[in-house]
């Protein structure tokens, strides 16, 4: 198949840069434009960027020129790393212009006739971009990075035995806040319990991902969640410890089981960001762990370990996932691979 074009929006960013890694060599997509702010427009990606991913910039990467973030591109598909300050703007004038949009940022999630996508959850949901008035553009979103890991190891529970109450507290890493990000001298030794307006994500997006599809709109899932983030001193990969209220009676084996067993769309399509298995389950007791475990199955697995009785809830466990990969670019790009295979693109 011809590759399709597509374009980096917020390309030096934390997510930008890892959007770069990962679409290098990719079976469906060429990366041939890049945009970011106009104090990097005009520059050579390697002049404009900090780059601090473990592998060099890409040849093909290294001397585009980057753009300022307005249509007309040559790209179909346009991938969204931008800061939320600027994401909720450009990306409507992007879908107005006829161009697919997969973002990362905010803005956009809890549109009404946006989808919040995580592909292996709620694939049907992609249908509503039929009711968006785009001129044949569409935006379609991913959800926020703490929300992403809870939501996948939560679906096959919600699935097999319903979900009524959660609670999750979260340790962050610091890749999620960004480029520079917080800085060291607020995170070394130290923990802040605090992150601007991810409580409310994790505790609202998750019930209109687990909504159901109506065939134009979606009605939320009635679950009660409650929230607490903390940013650690960890580079990758977010741990979440959950507990969980279930409708129906579940014992510690059949709730591994139906982790283990878990296995969606993606997978059955094999496209090429799937991870074989999306959840792991760890019987070690002292896993999952950030360093150990965020790169499973090419960073797009959840890792998932620690299942006991709760004494408050009916059980409680421990999520990571990686947060720029499965949590932004990765997700997104697969995200992007069902809209091809799904044939969104015609
Ligand atoms: P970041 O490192 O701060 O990068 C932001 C990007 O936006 C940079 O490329 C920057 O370009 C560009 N930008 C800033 N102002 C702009 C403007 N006025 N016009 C055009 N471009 C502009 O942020 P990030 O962590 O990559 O996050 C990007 C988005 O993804 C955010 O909405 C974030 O909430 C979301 N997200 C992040 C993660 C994560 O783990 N980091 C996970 C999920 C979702 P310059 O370099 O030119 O300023």
């Amino acid at each position: 198949m011809e590759k399709i074009k597509v374009a980096v929006l917020g390309a030096t960013g934390s997510v930008g840069q890892k959007f770069i890694q990962l679409l290098e060599g990719h079976p469906f997509f060429e990366l041939v434009e890049l945009g970011a702010s106009e104090r990097s427009a005009g520059k050579t990606y390697k002049d404009a960027v900090n780059w601090f991913m473990e592998t060099p910039i890409p040849d093909s990467v290294k001397n585009l020129k980057i753009k300022n973030c307005r249509p007309p591109f040559e790209s179909k598909i346009i991938f969204s790393g931008l800061d939320s300050s600027v994401a909720g703007e450009i990306e409507t004038e992007f879908a107005h212009a006829g161009y697919i949009v997969v973002s990362n940022s905010k803005n956009h999630r809890m549109d009404k006739d946006v989808p919040l996508i995580i592909p292996e959850v709620n694939p049907e949901h992609l249908q509503l971009i039929k009711a968006q008035n785009y001129n044949g553009g569409a935006i379609v979103t991913n959800p926020n990075c703490s929300t992403i890991g809870m939501v996948l190891a939560l679906k096959p529970l919600h699935d097999r035995f319903g979900i009524s109450k959660v609670n999750v507290v979260t340790m962050q890493a610091l890749s999620g806040a960004g480029y520079p990000g917080v800085s060291a001298l607020d995170l070394t030794d130290n923990v802040v319990p605090f992150i601007s307006g991810e409580d409310e994500k994790l505790e609202k997006e998750p019930l209109k991902i687990l909504g159901s599809f109506s065939g134009d709109e979606i009605k939320e899932a009635e679950i009660k969640i409650s929230a607490q983030t903390n940013r650690v001193p960890v580079i990758d990969g977010h741990t979440e410890s959950v507990q969980v209220e279930l409708k129906k009676k579940a014992t510690e084996k059949e709730i591994i089981k139906a982790w283990e067993e878990f296995s969606a769309e993606p997978q059955e399509l094999n496209l090429p960001f799937a991870p074989e298995k999306p959840i792991h389950y760890f019987r070690e007791e002292k896993y999952p762990q950030p360093r150990l475990h965020r790169n499973i199955d090419k960073g797009m697995a959840v890792s998932v370990g620690r299942l006991r009785p709760c004494n408050i809830f009916d059980y409680k466990f421990t999520v990571l996932s990686h947060n720029t990969i499965r949590g932004a670019a990765g997700g997104a790009i697969l995200a992007a691979e069902l809209l091809v295979k799904k044939g969104f693109l015609q």
